[in-house]
């Protein structure tokens, strides 16, 4: 085997998944909805495949000219600047495929990549699978005693400006962020702006989340800052955007000295995403740019209807001795275990950290599935935080309902 692959070979999401599967356990793990997406979304798919050719055919290689058209149109106005559909946009498999894309076509061999912990766990193998080197700096809690809200987990400025050095090529942003959900103010932004500019950074955006806010938080775009639109590459799902992960349409957006790498990659690897989904996605942009800020705005629907999901699931978690940390924005919640008691058996390996032996024990003998929380850390950091699980909220009523009532029988 090739080298860039060496000791990233395990994953996360393939073996919590399987093992969710087998115990056939309440899955509050992956971050997915169990519900469908909206009806209009599942129409235009159906519409999409229902007719004879073209949808069924290969399509421009960095994306279907009427998707690639409204994505330019909808986050112009958002960003307030001309984005031109055939340079400034890449759809890709997923927001994945998209990341994927732009550490292949940015980092070289030696170059270093500031991570954000705790980060989307795919980050790391993908900076290392460039060749490039993660650099690590953790987001740590800013209030004594236990903290209640993710606003009070946050960069130290002196250790982030620590992090830069000559071979710094790009920091990664996840607002709001997984799976913490922090979602970045200003001033923290502008921060990490000064840095980018100081240094000649690229910042990578991953903003999968970017609809999720909740209590009135606000997502702010980093490329809208100042001097940033030349540097960033701002990433997003459909998958998260319109409740259909399965669907895998994801894109990039940024200046076209960038995004023209990011597509070399794209054509010469997976050269397009599915044709008919990037139709439906195009459709429900469509949608949603009439209806943009209005109370029938998907986007504006979706955080309210999680609003409430959000509150069950801390209640619940509180209720069992379980201190939740409240998002401000996205699909998940993390929770302190330490004063949980469970009879966990030994681990056969002594490098295991302790969330990761918890949530084993708990999709085995109590058949709740869960993430954790040190999965989203580096090997040098995560026993400092071996002591949080993930929770996704974003799932129907009746599991939420089936999740709750295991945690209150145990505990
Ligand atoms: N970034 C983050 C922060 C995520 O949580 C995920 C998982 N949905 C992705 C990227 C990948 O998104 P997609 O499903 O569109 O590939
Ligand atoms: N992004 C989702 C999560 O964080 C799922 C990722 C995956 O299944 N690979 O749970």
């Amino acid at each position: 085997h090739a080298r860039r692959i060496e000791g990233v070979d395990k994953n996360i999401w393939v073996e919590f998944t399987q093992l969710a599967a087998d115990y056939k356990a309440v899955n509050l793990g992956q971050g997915f909805p169990d519900f469908s997406p909206p009806d209009f979304m599942k129409e235009a798919f159906c519409h999409a495949v229902s007719g004879d050719y073209d949808l069924h055919q290969y399509t421009r290689a960095f994306g279907y000219p009427p998707l690639v058209k409204i994505l330019a149109k909808f986050f112009g106005r958002i960003v307030d600047r001309q984005i031109d559909p055939m340079e400034n946009i890449l759809v890709s498999v997923g927001a994945y495929q998209a990341l994927y894309c732009t550490f292949q076509a940015l980092v070289d061999e030696g170059d270093e990549v500031i991570l954000i912990e705790p980060f989307f766990d795919c980050y790391q193998p993908m900076v290392k699978m460039a060749g490039g080197k993660a650099v690590y700096v953790p987001l740590r809690p800013t209030v004594k005693g236990k903290a209640m809200s993710s606003r009070d987990w946050a960069l130290d400025p002196e250790e982030l400006a620590s992090k830069f050095t000559p071979r710094t090529k790009a920091i990664v942003l996840n607002t709001p962020n997984n799976p913490l959900g922090k979602v970045f103010q200003r001033e923290e932004l502008q921060v990490i702006a000064d840095l980018c500019v100081k240094h000649g950074v690229v910042c990578i955006s991953d903003e999968v989340y970017e609809w999720l806010v909740y209590d009135g938080a606000m997502h702010i775009k980093i490329a809208t800052l100042p001097g940033m639109w030349e540097r960033t590459v701002t990433i997003g799902s459909a998958g998260k955007s319109f409740s259909a992960t399965g669907w895998k349409v994801g894109w990039a957006i940024g200046p076209q000295h960038i995004l023209k790498h990011l597509k070399t990659v794209h054509q010469n690897s997976v050269y397009h995403s599915a044709t008919a989904a990037q139709d439906a996605v195009a459709h429900g942009f469509q949608r949603e740019y009439e209806r943009f800020g209005k109370p029938d705005s998907y986007f504006s629907q979706l955080p309210q209807s999680f609003h409430q999901k959000r509150q069950r699931l801390a209640d619940c978690l509180a209720a069992v001795g379980m201190q939740p940390i409240i998002p401000e924005g996205g699909y998940f919640m993390i929770a302190d275990i330490s004063a949980i008691k469970a009879d966990l058996p030994d681990s056969d390996d002594s490098d295991e950290p302790y969330d990761n032996r918890f949530v084993k024990w708990l999709i085995r003998n109590k058949g709740l599935a869960t993430i954790p929380v040190s999965a989203f850390y580096s090997p040098e950091h995560q026993r400092e935080f071996e002591n949080y699980v993930r929770f996704c909220f974003v799932k129907k009523d009746s599991t939420l309902s089936s999740a709750e009532q295991i945690l209150r029988e145990w505990s």
